[in-house]
């Protein structure tokens, strides 16, 4: 027998018509969108925590595409029967401004089911210290990380260090702080705001590596830690990747994904 007729054959993933099922204001410039999963559609849409959806739709006679990151847990999502996305408006940005503006309960959107690398599998005997460091959207797979592994490990601890121009900007900050309550042994939210100073007082600020290595080794000991996640702008990304990398962290515990690259000549990733 030929190797081709041995390995197992893989349905090419396909766009599904998925309709909206809600639509939730999360700031000036972000909303939710969940999708209905019917139950035919529910193994296709099985996701680990921490995958994207492509979305696809014309605008302006064009087709577009793009990826949302799941932010829902597991488990809600199964409760809720639903996938749920969020997207912040990017200035001139054709599907973001779309989402933002014009969708609503009720349409049809074309959907690729879940993608991705950036997931840790969940282990239920392990007790983990999981810390997230991330910024504007890119809380959307952290929200899915860390809150599968408070659900689905319940020795393990999370940390999220957070930054947004200021509370109002934050998306999801009040399910955040929601989870800190449910969770208030396991979960550490760490907000840092660029045009508002701190919680405890000290100076606005951006995540940069002397405020980065200022929370680490105040709080969070890289030593200590056992899975890092980076999302955001791929600025932010790269000073937390090398910040860890000279603090000693092996590269296999550090998961990043990066939405967007400003400069010509990188790829995300
Ligand atoms: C794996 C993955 C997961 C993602 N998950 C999310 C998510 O959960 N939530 C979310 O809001 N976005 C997410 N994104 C980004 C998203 O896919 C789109 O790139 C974003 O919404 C902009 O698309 P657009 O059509 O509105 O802009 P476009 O029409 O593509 O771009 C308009 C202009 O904005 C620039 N631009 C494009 N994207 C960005 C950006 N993110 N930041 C700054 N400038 C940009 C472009 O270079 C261009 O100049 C993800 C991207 C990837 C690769």
């Amino acid at each position: 027998m030929s190797m081709l007729q041995t390995r197992p054959r893989r349905a090419r993933p396909r766009f599904h018509p998925l309709t909206v099922s809600r639509v939730e204001r999360l700031t000036d410039r972000a909303v939710a969108v969940s999708f209905a999963i019917p139950d035919e559609l529910r193994e296709t849409f099985a996701f680990r925590p921490g995958q994207h959806l492509t979305l696809r739709t014309e605008i302006g006679g064009d087709e577009v595409r793009r990826s949302y990151s799941i932010c829902l847990s597991r488990a809600e999502a199964e409760r809720r029967r639903e996938l749920r996305i969020g997207s912040a408006v990017v200035d001139g940005g054709l599907m973001s401004t779309w989402l933002n503006e014009d969708v609503r309960a009720g349409d049809v959107i074309d959907v690729l089911p879940a993608l991705g690398d950036f997931t840790v599998p969940t282990d239920a005997a392990r007790a983990r210290h999981h810390v997230a460091i991330a910024a504007g959207s890119g809380i959307t797979p952290v929200l899915s990380l860390l809150t599968t592994v408070l659900e689905d490990e319940p020795t393990s601890r999370a940390t999220l260090i957070f930054g947004n121009r200021e509370p109002a900007s934050a998306m999801f900050l009040p399910e955040l702080e929601q989870l800190a309550e449910r969770y208030p042994e396991r979960f550490t939210l760490r907000n840092v705001f660029s045009r508002v100073p701190q919680a405890d007082g000290s100076p606005a600020g951006r995540i940069d590596a002397a405020r980065l290595e200022a929370l680490l080794g105040s709080t969070t000991p890289p030593a200590e830690v056992d899975e890092w996640y980076l999302c955001g702008p791929f600025e932010l990304v790269e000073t937390a990747r090398k910040l860890l990398e000279h603090k000693g962290v092996e590269q296999h515990h550090v998961h990043h994904e990066v939405f967007h690259v400003d400069r010509p000549g990188m790829t995300a990733g």
